[in-house]
C-alpha cells in the first residue's frame, strides 16, 4: 500500500545524507568537545561549524546560538530565565492564547511563582493584532512572547510589528519559531527578535535537538547547573552529532528556502483546492495568506476528527486533528478553541502539514481517497442525518467523551 506523510508539524525525516553524517559524529568523531586532546579537539571544531550554520539561518552571530535538547528546552529556558533575571526590573510576561505548550505551561508556573502573565486572545484566523499587545503592555512588562507561527493552522503572527513595539518600549521579545525555522525566511535583526526558538527535528535534523538565540545583551539566567557548557545556560556535554545534524539542515534550508517554499507552497494549493473542490460543508481553518507554506487545516463538518485520522491510516495516510479525542485530553484544541470555533468544528479538524519529500502524487493519491472516506462518515453520523432540523451541537464546557454526541453511533 502506498504510504504518504502528511504530518510534518509533528515531526520530519532526517535528512539521509544529514543522517549519515550524523552517524560519523557517533562512531568516528566521538570525542567530548569539553576534553583538551586531537579527539575532543575535532568535536568542538564541529560545534563550532554548526553554530555559524544556525547563526546565518537566522541573521544571528554565533556568540548568540546556544544548543538545546529541542524546542520545549528552548522555551523554558527563554521564558523562566528572562523571568528569573528581570525580577528587579518588573513581573509581567504577555504572551497568546494559541501558543504551544512548550510556552503555555511554563508561563502557568512563573504565575504560581508570583509573576502576572497576560494570554492575549486572537481573531478569527488565529492571529493576534499588534494594538492588542500595545495595550496589554504596563510599566512591569519585562517579555513578550509569541510564536512565530501557529503548529497547528500555520497562522504567520505580525513578527516584525511586534519586533519593532517591543524593541521602543525595551521590553525584551521571545519568538517560539520551532515551525518557521526552515520553513520560512527569518532575520532577527531586522524583526528585532531578542530570543528565538528552534527545533532540528521540525526541519530535517535529528530529534533531541535544538537551540535558543539570545541577541547580546539580554539579560538571562540559567535555569539548570551542572557544568559550563553552552556558556552555563545549558549545561550538560553537548550532543555532537545532534549538533552537527542541525547545523547542516540549517545550511541546507537556508540555501534552498526559495525553492522549498515556492514547492511546498505549490502542493499545498494543489491540496486545499482539491480537497475543497470534491467534498461540500468544509471549513478552512487559519489565515488565508499569512500561513505557514506546508499547512492545509480544516474542519470537516459533522464528521469527527479522530475518524477521519483512522480511516485516512487505514489507506496509509498520515495526518493529524485538533479534535480531543486523540490528544488524550477532554478539551478540543487550545489554538482552535481561541479562534472561536465550536466544540464540534473543532473536533471536527484535519491538520495536514506538507514538507518537500512530498509530491504531486502523494497529494493526488490523498484526493482519490479523502472523498469516499469523508462520504462514509457523513453517512454513519447521527449530526449529518438530522442536519438543518436540529441544531446539535457538542459545545459543553467539559466536554467528555461518553457525553460527546458527535461521536456518534
Ligand atoms: C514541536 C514544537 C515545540 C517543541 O519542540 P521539541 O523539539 O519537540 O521539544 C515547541 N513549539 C512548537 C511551536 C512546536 O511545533
Amino acid at each position: 500500500m502506498k504510504r504518504v506523510y502528511f504530518d510534518h508539524a509533528a515531526t520530519t525525516p532526517t535528512d539521509p545524507v544529514i543522517a549519515k553524517t550524523v552517524f560519523g559524529y557517533m562512531t568516528e568523531v566521538f570525542g567530548n568537545p569539553g576534553s583538551v586532546h586531537s579527539f575532543g579537539r575535532q568535536a568542538r571544531q564541529a560545534v563550532d561549524v554548526a553554530r555559524e550554520q544556525v547563526a546565518q539561518l537566522i541573521n544571528a552571530q554565533t556568540v548568540e546560538i546556544f544548543f538545546t535538547s529541542g524546542g520545549t528546552e528552548a522555551d523554558n529556558i527563554a521564558l523562566k530565565g528572562v523571568a528569573y533575571a528581570n525580577r528587579n526590573r518588573g513581573n509581567h510576561i504577555i504572551t497568546s492564547a494559541v501558543e504551544h505548550h512548550a510556552v503555555l505551561e511554563p508561563c502557568e508556573q512563573l504565575k504560581k511563582e508570583g509573576f502576572d502573565v497576560t494570554v492575549l486572545p486572537v481573531d478569527e484566523y488565529g492571529r493576534v493584532s499588534v494594538e492588542t499587545v500595545k495595550n496589554a503592555i504596563k510599566p512591569e512588562t519585562i517579555l513578550i512572547s509569541i510564536m512565530f507561527a501557529n503548529n497547528e493552522v500555520g497562522t504567520i503572527q505580525p513578527i516584525a510589528e511586534i519586533g519593532a513595539l517591543a524593541r521602543e518600549r525595551k521590553i525584551y521579545f521571545h519568538t517560539d519559531a520551532v515551525q518557521a525555522v526552515g520553513n520560512w525566511p527569518i532575520d532577527v535583526k531586522e524583526m528585532n527578535i531578542d530570543l528565538l526558538t528552534m527545533s532540528g527535528h521540525k526541519f530535517n535534523a535529528p530529534k533531541g535537538i535544538g537551540a535558543l538565540y539570545v541577541r547580546k545583551g539580554v539579560r538571562l539566567r540559567s535555569v539548570q547547573q551542572g557544568g559550563g557548557q553552552e556558556r552555563h545556560l545549558r549545561p550538560g556535554t553537548e550532543n555532537v552529532p545532534g549538533i552537527v545534524g542541525l547545523g547542516m539542515a540549517a545550511e541546507k534550508a537556508r540555501l534552498g528556502m526559495a525553492e522549498k517554499v515556492r514547492y511546498t507552497t505549490r502542493l499545498r494549493d494543489r491540496l486545499l483546492s482539491g480537497i475543497l473542490a470534491t467534498v461540500p460543508e468544509i471549513k478552512v481553518n487559519g489565515h488565508p495568506t499569512e500561513r505557514l507554506p506546508g499547512n492545509v487545516n480544516v474542519s470537516v463538518i459533522y464528521v469527527e476528527g479522530e475518524s477521519l485520522l483512522l480511516n485516512l491510516d487505514m489507506k496509509g495516510i498520515a495526518a493529524s486533528s485538533g479534535s480531543a479525542c486523540t490528544s488524550g485530553s477532554l478539551d478540543p484544541s487550545h489554538v482552535l478553541l481561541a479562534m472561536g470555533l465550536d466544540h464540534a468544528t473543532a473536533h471536527g479538524s484535519l491538520r495536514l502539514t506538507l514538507g518537500d519529500d512530498n509530491t504531486e502524487e502523494d497529494v493526488d493519491y490523498f484526493l482519490a481517497e479523502f472523498p469516499a472516506i469523508v462520504d462514509r462518515l457523513r453517512r454513519m453520523s447521527p449530526l449529518y442525518a438530522t442536519r438543518g432540523t436540529a441544531v446539535q451541537r457538542c459545545d459543553s464546557a467539559s466536554c467528555k467523551e461518553s457525553e460527546c454526541e458527535i461521536r456518534g453511533s
